[in-house]
């Protein structure tokens, strides 16, 4: 069985509700039928409307930015899991590294909310990847086997089967300065070596690992080539819906 591919969007906190009408009206016109799944991660406001933009396209997906630990309660300002689902989202990025950073949002807290997630049927999209400091260092495999063992690596199989892994390196985000396809390629066998110690070569074998940090349309097609990397997880350039598809085709 193939490994799933994927691009993901990540729209982050721009477009206003008519704007990612506008932008989504512009993705579904132009993206041509396939195979591999395209994500759409919209803020809040946006998911019912493009849920409905998109339900006739098979290979569209919706998903979230963050949720809510907990199942619901007084928590002012916060959306559950739950409210997700019910407006028709299927995928939850957790532990973008802007998260990490802005709302301190520590490898426990990612840990419940990975949790929270996959109990309720939503598959989480994980973020790791380390700072500049730790890979000037040379410590990166380290830092980045210690956040997938901290949230995904105590789930049973069967639940760890439903979790994407994007690799996103903090200095490649939104810089302009891509991993190289060699970098990238690295640390996704690493990635998937420690999955394969962990759940098994077969589990490790299947597991959909995504890159992430200043991907682009013209260095998509380096990147996906990479035998461990299948996709990516795109910020910038998927608020263009003409990059966004031409990643999209660079498979
Ligand atoms: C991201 O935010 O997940 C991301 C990869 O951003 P960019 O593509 O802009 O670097």
């Amino acid at each position: 069985m193939r490994r799933t591919q994927i691009v993901a969007g990540n729209w982050k906190m721009n477009k206003t509700y008519q704007e990612g009408r506008d932008l989504v009206k512009a993705i579904v016109e132009k993206l041509q039928p396939s195979d591999n799944k395209v994500v759409l991660c919209t803020p809040f406001i946006h998911l019912n409307s493009v849920a409905a933009s998109i339900k006739d396209i098979s290979n569209l997906h919706l998903g979230a930015q963050n949720c809510h630990q907990e199942m619901r309660g007084a928590y002012t300002g916060e959306v559950s899991a739950a409210m997700l689902q019910s407006v028709g989202a299927e995928y939850v990025i957790i532990g973008h590294s802007e998260r990490r950073k802005y709302f301190s949002e520590s490898d426990e807290l990612l840990a419940q909310k990975v949790k929270t997630v996959l109990g309720i049927g939503l598959l989480p999209i994980f973020c790791c990847g380390e700072e500049l400091a730790i890979r000037e260092e040379g410590t990166q495999n380290q830092l980045v086997k210690k956040q997938l063992e901290a949230a995904l690596f105590g789930l049973e199989e069967e639940d760890f089967a439903k979790v994407v892994i994007a690799y996103e390196p903090v200095w490649a985000i939104g810089t302009g300065k891509t991993a190289t396809p060699e970098q990238a390629q690295e640390m996704h066998a690493y990635i998937r070596a420690l999955i394969s110690e962990k759940y098994g070569e077969k589990r490790a074998d299947l597991t959909t690992i995504l890159y992430g940090g200043s991907a682009k349309p013209n260095n998509a097609k380096e990147l996906f080539s990479q035998p461990d990397v299948d996709g990516g997880l795109i910020g910038g350039a998927s608020l263009k819906a003409d990059d966004f598809v031409a990643i999209v085709n660079s498979f």
